[in-house]
């Protein structure tokens, strides 16, 4: 039986690998997702046959209740929320991590670690790791979810001391943790994990809204590590690979988001940056703006890229408040069968999340072949007719290339400027998410068309009609 459960544990990862794999590619993300499934039933199907399992009935409970409440949600929730839905579902992990090292130290004997007061080092060590990561991740995620949801001011708290009193109370924790690796006191357990949840908040309180994807994506790499210690603990080898996928991939992807932003993952974690950024509208220096700009209406935008040769779509977060991918595509459609050449430009960061545009796109049936990511797509704005900006601010705005005091400088940008003209589909003239102003809504060759992005691309469908 160990065998087999082995090698079906074996399986389940190689398909998790297979996942991530499909995940990295729109056109193969389905693919990547059954893998996924699969994987996970084969974890759960070898989990439950174990002999070690003693009775269903709290297990079905549990997953018919986990179960109905994750379908709820996720029919629910809107593609613009699900950072904070990530941030909310990683504290469970994060919990849960907690709650079965807590089990595993007060019944070792069930874990086959040991003796109540008499559990082997390397158990001792990977079940304290596992809580006070977890413990970590779950306040850490509860505040990053409060910031994004608007529970909480998103703006960061900063204090006189606070790097010094976090690097103290990390240091205090790897103290308790030798301590109750030596002592194995069920009041040092839970000191770690007093302590660890006071972490978690502090740690992430200092972070402003700006960076809180960031961060989720970096507590999405905690929950892998605290799952993957607590693999150990339960011998699970499927669990420790899975932490370890999830860990890995975390991490990763924070990284390709500092990338994208041009800051380094240090700077992030120490905060302070977008004090008054996320709030959207007019947030932060530069939010309205009394120079006077071109506004355009939608039949204006209809004439001119019926008469253009190449449109490139720039689509930002608007897009994804509007939901307007469905128009957008079948404004798209009805160019190129006026012979326009179409193209969409995605840049890392657009939207809230990395790949947030493609996903949208790839729901709106828009070819994959069209869309073409910062690198491939850059240069040919100069040789572009019309840049067609929907919804998208900051990752247009040329700050990031000229002004050393933006917060935004470095951050790779779409050279939409260099087109022939710029239309601008936004609400109002409020700054983006970095909560800077953009620079172009000012410049000759760029007309605004206020009003929703969805409404406003649907009057143009109609006007091109
Ligand atoms: P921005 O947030 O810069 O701009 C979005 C614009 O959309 C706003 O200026 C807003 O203007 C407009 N808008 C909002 N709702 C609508 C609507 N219903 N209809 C039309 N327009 C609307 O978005 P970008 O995508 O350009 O940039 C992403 C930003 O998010 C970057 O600063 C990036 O660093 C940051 N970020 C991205 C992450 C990622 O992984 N993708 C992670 C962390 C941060 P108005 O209110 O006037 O309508």
């Amino acid at each position: 039986m160990e065998n087999l459960s082995a090698f079906a544990y074996l399986i389940a990862a190689v398909c998790f690998i297979m996942s991530l794999r499909g995940l990295s590619s729109p056109d193969t993300a389905r693919r990547g997702n059954m893998f996924g499934i699969a994987g996970m039933v084969i974890a759960i199907v070898t989990t439950l046959a174990m002999p070690n399992v003693l009775s269903y009935e709290l297990i079905i409970a549990g997953i018919l209740i986990g179960g109905a409440i994750g379908t709820g949600i996720a029919l629910k929730i809107q593609m613009t929320a699900l950072p904070q839905l990530v941030a909310a579902f990683h504290s469970l992990v994060g919990l849960a991590a907690v709650f079965v090292a807590g089990a595993a130290f007060y019944a070792p004997e069930a874990y086959g670690i040991g003796e109540a007061g008499n559990i082997g080092a390397a158990s001792l060590i990977e079940m304290s790791l596992g809580t006070a990561i977890g413990a970590i991740t779950f306040t850490g995620s509860i505040v990053a979810f409060g910031k994004l949801q608007g529970i909480f001011r998103s703006a960061p708290v900063t204090f006189a001391g606070q790097h010094m009193l976090n690097a103290a109370l990390g240091g205090l924790l790897v103290l308790l943790v030798i301590w109750m690796c030596v002592d194995q006191s069920a009041t040092l357990f839970w000191a770690i994990v007093l302590l660890s949840l006071a972490i978690g908040f502090l740690l992430i309180i200092p972070i402003g809204g700006a960076d809180m994807p960031v961060v989720v994506s970096m507590l999405n790499s905690y929950s892998g590590w605290a799952a993957c210690g607590i693999g150990f603990t339960l011998a699970n080898t499927a669990l420790i690979i899975t932490g370890a996928l999830v860990g890995a991939s975390g991490a990763i992807l924070s990284y390709i988001m500092c990338k994208g932003m041009n800051r380094s993952i240090i700077n992030v974690i120490l905060g302070g940056f977008g004090a008054d950024a996320g709030a959207g509208p007019a947030a932060g220096a530069g939010g309205e703006d009394d120079r006077p700009v071109k506004a355009g209406s939608a039949d204006d935008a209809a004439f001119l890229m019926e008469n253009a040769s190449s449109v490139i779509i720039v689509p930002g977060y608007g897009m994804a408040v509007a939901q307007a991918q469905h128009a957008l595509r079948e404004m798209g459609d009805l160019l190129k069968e006026a012979g326009v050449k179409v193209r969409y430009a995605i840049h890392p960061v657009a939207g809230r999340m990395p790949g947030h545009m493609n996903v949208l796109l790839a729901e709106a049936n828009v070819p994959y072949d069209d869309v073409l990511e910062l690198e491939e797509i850059n240069r040919d704005f100069a040789q572009t007719d019309i840049a067609f900006v929907i919804g998208a601010n900051d990752v247009t705005n040329p700050a990031a290339k000229t002004d050393p005091a933006s917060p935004i400088f470095g951050m790779p940008i779409l050279d939409v400027e260099k087109a022939g003209q710029v239309l601008f589909i936004k609400r109002s003239m409020a700054s983006g998410y970095a909560g800077v102003q953009n620079e172009l809504f000012f410049r000759d060759n760029t007309m605004m068309l206020f009003g929703d992005a969805k409404h406003v691309v649907e009057d143009i469908v109609k006007s091109m009609e």
